[in-house]
This record gives C-alpha cells, sequence and structure tokens, in this order.
C-alpha cells in the first residue's frame, strides 16, 4: 500500500511523494527543491492492517481483504492491552518482557484482553460472534476463499466492533491512551528536519472517527483513491 506524502517545507505547493507504508511510521522524502525531511505517521498496526484490507477488499480481493481484517483485529486487541495497562501506569519493562510470553499466541492475547477488559471496567468484555470467529478461522486455516458479500459484512462487523471498543478506551482509559500513544513516539533523528503527518484511515486512534458504517467510511476511502491519497 502506497500512501501520498508531501515536502512540509514547501507546502502547500510541494511537489508529492509515494511512500511504501509501514509499523515504524517514519518516512524520508528527498524534495526535488533539496529539503531531507523526516516524516512521521503515528498509527497503530491495527489501523495500518485494517486500512489494507479495506484497500485490497476494493480492489477485488476479499480473500487478502479478510487476512487483513482478522489481523487488524488481533493487533486491536494488543493495542486495547497496552492501554489498559498504560492507564494501570505499568512501567514498560514489565509489560514487554511479559508480552513476549502472549507475543505468538493469539488466543492467549484474546484471554489477556478480556481479564484486563474485566478489570478495567467491571463488566464482561464485549466477545466477537462465534459465527465470524469461525469465517476467520476457515479463511486463515483452510483456505477458504470467501464471497465479497461475506467478506464486506465481516469487515462491517469487526469495524463496529472495533470502534466500539476504541471510543471506549478514548473516553474512559484516556490517560493510558496518550500515555501509550505518547511511549511509541519516533522522532529521534540526525539534525534531519521531523513533521509529524497525518491520514484519514478506516478506523482511527488519533481522531476523531466520524462516519457511521463501514460502508460510509468505505466510501471516503473511494474517494481518496481516485484524489490519489492511497494507491497500489
Ligand atoms: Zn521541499
Amino acid at each position: 500500500m502506497k500512501l501520498l506524502l508531501r515536502c512540509p517545507q514547501c507546502a502547500p505547493n510541494a511537489a508529492s511523494q509515494y511512500v511504501e507504508m509501514n509499523y515504524e511510521g517514519v518516512y524520508e522524502l528527498d524534495c526535488q527543491n533539496g529539503h531531507r525531511v523526516l516524516v512521521t505517521l503515528p498509527l497503530q498496526k491495527f489501523e495500518i492492517l485494517f486500512q489494507m484490507g479495506s484497500l485490497a477488499f476494493l480492489d477485488g480481493y476479499p480473500r487478502e481483504a479478510a487476512l487483513d481484517f482478522a489481523a487488524a483485529l488481533e493487533r486491536f486487541f494488543e493495542f486495547a492491552i497496552m492501554v489498559m495497562l498504560s492507564q494501570q501506569r505499568v512501567p514498560k519493562s514489565h509489560i514487554k518482557a511479559t508480552w513476549k510470553q502472549l507475543s505468538h499466541q493469539s488466543e492467549r492475547q484474546i484471554g489477556a484482553f478480556y481479564m484486563l477488559y474485566l478489570q478495567s471496567f467491571a463488566q464482561q468484555p464485549p466477545t466477537v460472534d462465534n459465527k465470524w470467529v469461525s469465517f476467520r478461522n476457515s479463511v486463515t486455516h483452510r483456505g477458504e476463499i470467501p464471497t465479497v458479500e461475506k467478506t464486506e459484512a465481516y469487515a462491517s462487523y469487526l469495524w463496529q466492533y472495533m470502534i466500539n471498543l476504541l471510543a471506549q478506551l478514548k473516553t474512559r482509559q484516556a490517560d493510558g491512551l496518550r500515555r501509550y500513544v505518547l511511549s511509541q513516539d519516533v522522532t529521534a533523528n540526525n539534525g534531519v528536519t521531523v513533521t509529524t503527518a497525518a491520514i484519514p484511515t478506516m478506523i482511527s486512534v488519533l481522531h476523531e472517527n466520524v462516519t457511521d458504517s463501514f460502508a460510509d467510511s468505505l466510501a471516503v476511502l473511494r474517494q481518496l483513491i481516485e484524489q490519489g491519497v492511497f494507491r497500489k
């Protein structure tokens, strides 16, 4: 997935460059006017994966899209765990060492999410419907090629599930969320200008989620593709 970035020093009339998206969120731009700029784009892994899934879906690859959506949910659980632990001011080194024990097993991570949610909100965590757990397993482990309709229904379900939980974290675990996001800040540089950029994503941690459904968000994404903000 490529993303359009502009040199912030030449903005608003800067020449644009496409960059391949990465998890580190740091992109080096070599502008035609001689500026060397580092642009950081603070996005969580689940935001990137859900975005990639949505682009794959619009491109007509439902299987790849479903795999990305499923991966986005797993990374969303990780994100929520980190936010809730940060809310409780658990030292980063302890979190890191403990996470290693579950980093390769998604079932353990879901278990950790459920129990931490229970502790943080004193209520039962929302669970993903078994129908969609089976769907995910069938696509991931048995090579199912899902239909466009079913993939869209799956994405729509996960979108709403994550949007609801994210809204809850934003309002009731705001300190933890801020602390966790700030702990990921990557602005160490070698005399190169660092600028923080923002892009509209299907689900957003740092910005308000303004659409009411997956379908509406997808319509926005279609427009962004037409405007050249994203491309293959
Ligand atoms: Zn420039």
